[in-house]
């Protein structure tokens, strides 16, 4: 039986359910009356339910799709300006005892090389990524309890906050580890991370049991109930995702919104962010043995309808997708993107070479961080390193309050501005300092509040005299 308050897996992405949203969305597909009137009420901007945006999925009129595709760029801009932040992945350990069989970390996987780094070389992998200029990471690791217990996250974790090299902080520290206990997220809580991010991979259970066959993940309840768990441990920004490609999309879509109607409903707030990988090419791993792999064109309307169906939540991609199919996505909603990423263990100090293979997967997009700002700041965004609200206290139903009242933009913008201005100077190349510097110039124009400004203004001097970290 579906109950969106449900504290059971099968309950809450109850597989009925799905399915009967499916056959409704087929059945109602060409109701363009009952479609105009969703596009309609998803231009109140407070989003959509599972059942509405799985039949904008499944629309074909051409000028309707048009429609929702404007809305969601339109969207993106009302929520997030001209905005991206900037963040990277940092691989601490591949050890894993699952066997997903779609990850090349998984158990079976001899000849892959496994690393787990020490804190030393954390050390050097952070300073590593502070040189380019990142504020923000993501660690990830396998799951291994001897391995990679909670101690070494969390020890990692402190190391990660404590390297101040040059002008370098890492200011905030996301976390993306297997689902653990209450317990172990009240730890990570304590340790400072800031958003818990878990891919539930697919919301199929029948699959999920078949794609997971060995390991602790292999139990589709405790994986999927991992977020309620990591809110009863007071961690209240979590991260969603699924892994395009290995169940049919629709269904996937439909359970994604589910489960972000789960958390609004129990915790009274919804995720803070939700990322949008694809099944790529890895050691082991060929996406083309994966029947459900979606095209170009189907992902990124995947991506504009999640966009209007949850206008709030933060929308990730990584280097997993090309400059090409990223610059289209960014227009459609997504407002958080990786840059200079390695994917593979250690890979910032010492970039593996070809007949190495300890990377997660395959990155499509390898451009270093400074053509990635560049390249985002000759498309007219404006790049932002900034991590503000996870240290200011905003947090959970906080931020999210403060989000649909639409006063975090006022903090967002001059706080883009302060971070790209830091990155300009201590990082840039002369390039994408003085394209960067113009952008500031007109982005100080476009702050509306006149003491907002200027203490902008007043910040950016200070930072040119060497004071760092300022936020609103
Ligand atoms: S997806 Fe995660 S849990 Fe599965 S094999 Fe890869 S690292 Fe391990
Ligand atoms: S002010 Fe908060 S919401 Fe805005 S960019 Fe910074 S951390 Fe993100």
């Amino acid at each position: 039986m579906y109950d969106a308050k449900s504290m059971k897996a099968e309950e809450f992405i109850s597989h009925e359910e799905i399915t009967d949203t499916l056959a409704w969305a087929e059945k109602e597909k060409d109701n363009l009356e009952l479609i105009d009137q969703i596009i309609e009420k998803a231009k109140k901007r407070k989003g959509l339910t599972h059942r509405e945006a799985s039949l904008l999925l499944v629309c074909r009129d051409k000028d309707r799709l048009e429609e929702i595709y404007k809305l969601a760029e339109q969207i993106k801009k009302d929520f997030y300006g001209n905005r991206i932040v900037m963040f990277a992945p940092l691989y601490i350990s591949n050890y894993c005892v699952n066997g997903c069989v779609y990850c090349p970390y998984h158990l079976k996987n001899k000849h892959i090389a496994r690393k787990k780094l020490t804190q030393d070389e954390i050390r050097k992998e952070v300073i590593a990524l502070q040189d380019m200029g990142h504020k923000r990471l993501a660690i990830e690791t396998g799951e291994d309890p001897v391995n990679n217990p909670i101690e070494y996250i969390l020890e990692s974790i402190k190391t990660i906050y404590s390297i101040k090299h040059k002008n370098g902080a890492i200011r905030r520290v996301n976390v993306n580890i297997a689902a653990t206990t209450v317990e172990n997220y009240r730890k990570l809580k304590e340790a400072g991370i800031g958003t818990y991010i878990l891919f539930q991979e697919t919301y199929h259970k029948e699959s999920y049991e078949k794609l997971h066959p060995t390991g602790p993940k292999h139990d589709y309840a405790y994986h999927t109930e991992a977020m309620d768990r990591a809110m009863e441990g007071g961690i209240d920004d979590v991260g969603l995702g699924v892994l395009f490609g290995l169940e049919l999309y629709r269904y996937e879509l439909c359970g994604l919104l589910m489960h972000a109607e789960h958390l609004e409903a129990v915790h009274g707030v919804g995720p803070h962010t939700i990322s949008v990988p694809r099944v790529k090419h890895a050691d082991d791993i060929n996406p083309d043995e994966f029947d459900n792999g979606i095209d170009d064109e189907t992902f990124l309307k995947i991506i504009a309808i999640i966009r209007i169906a949850v206008p709030y939540t933060g929308m990730i991609i990584s280097t997993r997708e090309n400059k090409n199919v990223r610059a289209r996505a960014l227009h459609l909603g997504i407002s958080q993107i990786s840059g200079g990423s390695r994917t593979s263990v250690g890979g910032y100090v010492e970039p593996e070479e070809e007949d190495e293979n300890s990377a997660q997967f395959d990155v499509s997009d390898n451009r270093p961080l400074d053509e990635v700002v560049r390249w985002l700041m000759e498309m007219g965004y404006l790049p932002s390193f900034c991590t503000a609200c996870y240290r200011e206290g905003r947090t959970g139903d906080r931020f999210m309050s403060l989000c649909k009242a639409g006063q975090i933009q006022n903090c967002c913008h001059p706080n883009a501005i302060m971070t790209l201005k830091e990155y300009l100077t201590d990082y840039a190349s002369e390039k994408t300092k003085e394209i960067g510097e113009k952008l500031i110039e007109k982005e100080i124009g476009n702050i509306p509040n006149p003491k907002v400004k200027e203490v902008c203004v007043d910040h950016l001097k200070k930072i040119e005299e060497g004071v760092r970290d300022f936020r609103f």
